[in-house]
């Protein structure tokens, strides 16, 4: 049996809208024959943004003391303590002070709000059929562009999140937008991830699209695999389909992060 690899960007309970503690979720990682796990949790944000889908700044030490303990006890393996950290104008001078004094192992940089429209909440999805789709994603792709310019982050979470409930611009109108933001993330020598949430979303189609995933393969951006686990059978969920689009787009390694190896290592793809 081949093992694939390591789950990347997974929740837990504290984020508020995830199911399961921090065992849980390290023992399907196991059961599925994934690599490692690194929990990516939503990180606090201690001047009031999106409070319902993140834990509070006090809460902060018990997330880090319970993953370091779950690593103990799962050694030899391996267990990641990262953080899914988002880009937001006014965000920025806390991360900076903030990310690079907590070791992590991986920090993931998302964009969840196109100003002050959270765009992928459930809640909000009517707010879709008002504006203009197409400069919306424009928007959007220059926070990408930002969030890489940073170079706060390791890893692009979904980096096309905002097809979650269906709105897309055409592929020329896409492409177009997007090079820009790629730019920026080949120049910051990040990765993003493939995140295979989206299959189970309105999009049906993971982020990044087979269209985005060609162009990072161009950029030669490396890549890394992520469930977006809310749940603990989540963890790993269609990563043998993930593992074939990095294939047709050309793929033939991924990107490694500690405890299961230096920073950045590629390896090969499993068979
Ligand atoms: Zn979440
Ligand atoms: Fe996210
Ligand atoms: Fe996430
Ligand atoms: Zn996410």
């Amino acid at each position: 049996m081949h093992t694939l690899p390591p789950d990347t960007h997974t929740h837990t309970a504290l984020c508020k809208h995830a199911r399961g503690g921090i065992a849980d979720y390290v023992r399907a990682a196991q059961q599925n024959g994934l690599a490692g796990i690194t929990f990516a949790d939503h990180c606090p944000a201690p001047d009031g943004y999106d409070p319902q889908h993140r834990m509070v700044i006090e809460q902060f030490d018990g997330y880090r003391r319970g993953v370091l303990d779950a690593r103990e006890q799962a050694a030899p393996f391996p267990v990641g303590f990262g953080i899914e950290a988002d880009y937001y104008e006014g965000g920025t001078d806390f991360l900076r002070n903030w990310l690079p004094r907590r070791q992590f192992d991986l920090v993931i940089g998302s964009v969840h709000y196109i100003g002050d429209w959270g765009f992928d909440n459930p809640a909000n999805r009517t707010q879709w059929k008002t504006v203009d789709i197409t400069a919306a994603w424009r928007r959007y792709f220059e926070l990408v562009g930002r969030l890489a310019d940073t170079g706060l982050y390791q890893v692009v979470g979904h980096l096309d999140l905002p097809k979650k409930f269906g709105f897309r611009p055409a592929d020329p109108d896409l492409r177009e937008m997007a090079a820009p933001a790629l730019d920026r993330i080949a120049a910051a020598g990040m990765a993003v991830e493939l995140n295979t949430s989206g299959l189970h979303k309105e999009a049906r189609e993971m982020y990044p699209s087979p269209l985005l995933l060609a162009m990072l393969r161009e950029r030669d951006i490396p890549i890394c695999f992520g469930s977006d686990a809310h749940a603990p059978e989540e963890v790993g969920r269609a990563f043998g389909e993930a593992i074939r689009a990095a294939r047709e787009a050309g793929y033939t390694r991924y990107a490694s992060f500690p405890p299961c190896s230096p920073p950045g290592t590629l390896l090969p793809l499993p068979a």
